[in-house]
């Protein structure tokens, strides 16, 4: 049995465990465009604000190490091509110039997603970034060396958390978003502003509404940001404007893509491609809350998918139980949670739902450094179904109470379920009636 898998990180890695775990006679082989593989993408926004010391503290395992049991991985070789029918791959050996052909058993494609990149955006000019991997990290390290100035566009994500790694290196940021409020992905227009307000009471100045039309230079480097609203003056620049999945090696294959333009698959992460699997932001999954097949590109469920993967390549059984929208992410003072659907996201699929909003503290207010806590819960009237929850939390490691909920939710549970949870409470920890409890309170 030769396994082979395309893209060493978050998925890639998991299924090449998995798969060796479950079948150690298993020929696995892990090809990997670029230099680094098992790293922790998400941990790059806090070696650029300091936070973390740096980029080789986020690589899980190193390529010796895997090899050291058993696994074969190759750096630096791009797949190219797919012959499903002959079950080959084309590789492009980039450190010997030359492609070779490979043969698989079984193949997954866990190539991840690419940024976006807007015609404005592609440019030769120093100090003009996207954030995906390592040697991106490196390269906006390097160019934040004598910069002052920066712009970041897109106020997703990697945006807000940009936002803050950049001003505690000390520079000034200018935050432009197209769209009307910032973190517009999944968030409810209270917690939208919240987080607003936090950027800026940390000198970001954040500009919504505001569409970009170029760039300007100087000298071959970035001077600035050219809008609908004028030119914001910049050192360096980072694009944060969205990803979209790779998908070109499963459409070589003959393999569909669902709605969303990810690949499709079906609960043990088959593509409609006999013998190729697919796992990780490239791929689709079902949100249990909608039952809709969705594309939300993050961590836990690349993982999660490419152990599945792994464990079917290798001749197992094992199942993806779908997602429920859980995020959760850090800007300055404040943690930001999400889970379900927001009343937006209820609105836009006709579901009956409504929402209550609850400030609170995080633990009892007579203890030391209770800080406030907001709850937006939303349900479904008249089933009593629950449907979501966002939390802005001032002391960040709280916002991951969304747990709780989020848990529920993947049982499809009532708001009453909420209200009957026996939570853990002690005046460090939390109220007595905890504000997630409060909230399913209301809302009944
Ligand atoms: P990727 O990590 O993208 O890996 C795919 C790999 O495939 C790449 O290394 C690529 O080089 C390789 N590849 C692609 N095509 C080929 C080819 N043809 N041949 C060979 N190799 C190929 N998620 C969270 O849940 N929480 C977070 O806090 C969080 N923070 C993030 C912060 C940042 C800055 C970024 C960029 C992402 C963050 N994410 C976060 C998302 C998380 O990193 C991804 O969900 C996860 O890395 C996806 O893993 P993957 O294996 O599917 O894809
Ligand atoms: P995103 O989809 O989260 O946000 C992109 C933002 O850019 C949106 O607010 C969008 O309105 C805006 N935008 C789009 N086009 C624009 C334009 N031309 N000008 C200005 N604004 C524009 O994407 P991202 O921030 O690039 O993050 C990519 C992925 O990384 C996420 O989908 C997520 O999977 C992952 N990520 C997750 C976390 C986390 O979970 N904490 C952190 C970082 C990254």
């Amino acid at each position: 049995m030769r396994i082979v898998i395309v893209g060493g990180v978050a998925a890639g890695m998991s299924a090449a465990s998995r798969a060796q775990r479950f079948d150690p006679a298993a020929e696995i082989v892990v090809f990997e465009r670029g230099d680094y593989v098992s790293y922790g993408a998400c941990g790059l926004p806090y070696v650029l604000g300091g936070d973390v010391d740096d980029f080789g503290a986020l690589v899980a395992r190193t390529p010796g190490q895997m090899r050291a049991r058993g696994l074969s991985v190759r750096l630096r070789h791009e797949v190219t091509g797919v012959d499903a029918a002959a079950r080959t791959l084309t590789v492009h050996d980039r450190g010997a110039g030359r492609a070779v052909t490979e043969p698989y058993d079984r193949l997954l494609l866990a190539t991840g997603v690419s940024p976006t990149v807007p015609d404005w955006a592609s440019s030769d000019l120093a100090g003009v970034h996207v954030l995906r991997e390592i040697p991106d990290g490196q390269a906006i390290q390097a160019s934040l060396q004598d910069a002052k100035r920066a712009c970041i566009v897109g106020a997703g994500y990697i945006g807000l958390e940009l936002a803050e790694a950049m001003r505690a290196r000390g520079l000034s940021v200018v935050l432009l978003e197209k769209g009307p409020e910032v973190a517009g992905r999944g968030f409810d227009l209270p917690s939208q502003r919240r987080v607003r307000a936090e950027l800026e009471k940390n000198g970001v100045d954040v500009r919504c509404g505001t569409g970009v039309t170029g760039l300007t230079g100087k000298g071959g480097r970035v001077s600035g940001v050219q809008t609908e609203h004028g030119l914001v003056r910049a050192d360096v620049v980072v694009v944060a404007v969205g990803v979209r999945p790779n998908t070109g090696l499963a459409q070589a294959a003959g393999a569909r893509l669902g709605k969303t333009g990810a690949i499709a698959v079906d609960i043990r992460q088959r593509t409609s491609t006999e013998g190729v699997y697919a796992a990780g932001d490239n791929a689709e999954s079902v949100h249990r809350v909608t039952r809709r097949r969705v594309h939300i590109p993050l961590g836990l469920t690349a993982n999660r998918m490419g152990r599945v993967a792994g464990v079917n390549m290798a001749g197992g059984d094992a199942t993806f139980p779908g997602i429920v929208g859980t995020a959760i992410f850090k800007t300055f003072g404040l943690g930001v949670a999400r889970t379900g659907v927001t009343q937006a996201e209820a609105d836009g699929l006709g579901l009956q739902a409504i929402s209550v909003d609850v400030s609170s503290t995080d633990h009892a207010g007579y203890y030391a450094d209770a800080r406030p806590i907001q709850v937006r819960l939303t349900g479904e009237r008249g089933s009593g179904r629950l449907l979501g929850a966002q939390i802005v939390a001032e002391n960040h490691i709280s916002a991951k109470r969304i747990d709780v909920v989020a848990a529920l939710l993947h049982r499809r549970a009532s708001v009453q379920d909420l209200f009957d949870a026996d939570l853990a409470y002690a005046p460090p920890f939390s109220s007595v009636w905890d504000v997630l409890l409060v909230a399913a309170d209301r809302l009944n």
